[in-house]
C-alpha cells in the first residue's frame, strides 16, 4: 500500500486528535493479506464510505482465497488464515440499512453477504465467544467499535497477542460535538498501527468542501434544526431522512456548516443547575426544566440564544431553530445524568415525573448510551 507523505493537512489533523506516529494510506489499494499484526482504523464521518470499504475488503478476500497454495502460505500463520475475514457489528446499530439482508455488510448502494462470517453482538463478552468459535479467522472487521464498552479494547488486545491477526475498525472517531467519540474510541486509537482517513463532501447545498465532521440535525416541518450541544451522545439514526422531531438525521459538514449551538449554555447554566441539584437545591433546575418542557420562550436557554444569535450584528437564525426540536428538557436531564453523572437515578426519576417528561424517550436514549433505565414511572409517550 502506498504511503502518503505529502498530506500535511491530514497528518496535522491526526496529530491534533492525539494519534501516535502511524502510516497514513491512500484508500484505493486492494487489501494486503500478507501483512500481519495490524490494527487498522478506517475513520471518517457518516457517509464517507466506511462500510463500503469493509465490503471491499471482504470482496478482496474472496479473490485472494481463489489463489494458489503459494498465496495461502503467505497469508497464513499456524491455523490462522488472514484471507478468512469475519465481520462484527453492534446490536444497537442494526436498525441501519433495514432494507438489506440481516447477514450482509450493507453500504449506500449495495451489500455483500459474508456467509457465516458475520455476527451481531452486544459487547465484549460476546466477542470473546465469537473469537473462540472461529479460531481460523485471521482478519476481523469490527464495525463502529465506539458503540461498545471499553473492555472490548483489552479483549482485542489480548486475543491479538496470541496470533498473527489483523483487525480493522471502521469507526467514527469524532462525535457530533466534534469531540473524540468516547473512551473506547480513545483506547482503540492508542493501539492503532495504520489509518485510512476518509472524507466526504460537505453536504450543505452551498458547499463542496472536504469534511471530517458528522453533523446531527433534526428536521421539523422541513426546517433544518441543529442538534443542541447537550443532545444525547448516542442516538442511532436510520439511513433515510426523517421528519420525526424525536429522531435525528446525520450529515457530513465542513467546519463552517457544522452548527452546534448550546455549548456555552451547557457549561454556563445547565451543568451548574445540575450541581445545585446534586447539593440538594433542586428547585432552580426543576424550574428551568419545566420551562424547557412547557414554555421554552421563558427559559434561560431561549434567552441565552436570543442574546447570542439574534441581538447581534450578524444574526444566525438557524441556531434558534435548534429550539424547535422536541424533548429538550428530556435531553437536558439525560445529559446531566448519563454524561455528567451529577444527578442521581432517583433525582432523574422524580424530576422526569414532575415535569411530565416523555419517559419512553428517556429510556430509549439510556439504552443506546448503555445506562440504567428509569423504572416504575408511567409511560407518557
Ligand atoms: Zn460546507
Amino acid at each position: 500500500m502506498a504511503l502518503i507523505n505529502n498530506m500535511e493537512q491530514t497528518q496535522s489533523f491526526m496529530k491534533s486528535l492525539g494519534f501516535p506516529d502511524l502510516r497514513i494510506h491512500h484508500s484505493i489499494n486492494h487489501f494486503d493479506f500478507t501483512k500481519t499484526d495490524r490494527r487498522i482504523l478506517i475513520i471518517g464521518p457518516m457517509g464517507s464510505g466506511k462500510s463500503e470499504f469493509s465490503a471491499r475488503i471482504y470482496r478482496d478476500s474472496e479473490v485472494a482465497m481463489r489463489k494458489s497454495e503459494k498465496v495461502r502460505q503467505l497469508t497464513t500463520s499456524d491455523k490462522v488464515d488472514r484471507r478468512n475475514v469475519f465481520y462484527i457489528r453492534s446490536k444497537i446499530d442494526d436498525k441501519r440499512f433495514a432494507e438489506y439482508p440481516a447477514n450482509s455488510i450493507a453500504y449506500r448502494g449495495g451489500y455483500v453477504v459474508p456467509g457465516n462470517n458475520i455476527a451481531t453482538i452486544e459487547g465484549s463478552f460476546e466477542l470473546e465467544k465469537v473469537f473462540e468459535s472461529n479460531p481460523t479467522v485471521g482478519t476481523w472487521i469490527i464495525d463502529e467499535i465506539e458503540f461498545f464498552d471499553e473492555r472490548i479494547a483489552y479483549v482485542i488486545d489480548q486475543y491479538a497477542k496470541q496470533q498473527s491477526l489483523n483487525f480493522i475498525f471502521p469507526m467514527l472517531i469524532l462525535n457530533f460535538r466534534k469531540d473524540l467519540f468516547n473512551r473506547t474510541a480513545r483506547l482503540i486509537m492508542e493501539e492503532s498501527t495504520d489509518v485510512f482517513p476518509l472524507t466526504a463532501y460537505c453536504e450543505h447545498p452551498d458547499c463542496i468542501a472536504d469534511s471530517y465532521y458528522t453533523y446531527r440535525f433534526y428536521s421539523v416541518e422541513e426546517t433544518e434544526c441543529p442538534a443542541l450541544y447537550f443532545d444525547p451522545l448516542i442516538i442511532v439514526g436510520g439511513d433515510r431522512l426523517t421528519d420525526d422531531p424525536k429522531f435525528p438525521n446525520y450529515s457530513t459538514r465542513c467546519d463552517h456548516h457544522h452548527y452546534l449551538p448550546g455549548k456555552e449554555y451547557t457549561f454556563m447554566t445547565l451543568k451548574p443547575l445540575g450541581e445545585l441539584a446534586y447539593g440538594g437545591n433542586v428547585k432552580p433546575l426543576l424550574k428551568e426544566l419545566n420551562l424547557l418542557k412547557h414554555d421554552i420562550e421563558r427559559s434561560e436557554l431561549y434567552n441565552h440564544f436570543f442574546e447570542k444569535f439574534i441581538k447581534v450584528a450578524s444574526p444566525q437564525p438557524i441556531m434558534m431553530d435548534a429550539l424547535k426540536v422536541s424533548c429538550i428538557a428530556e435531553k437536558a436531564l439525560i445529559y446531566l445524568f448519563s454524561e455528567e453523572n451529577i444527578i442521581s437515578a432517583g433525582q432523574m426519576q422524580s424530576l422526569a415525573k414532575e415535569i411530565k417528561a416523555d419517559v419512553g424517550y428517556i429510556n430509549e436514549r439510556l439504552v443506546e448510551n448503555r445506562k440504567m433505565q428509569l423504572a416504575d414511572v408511567d409511560k407518557e409517550s
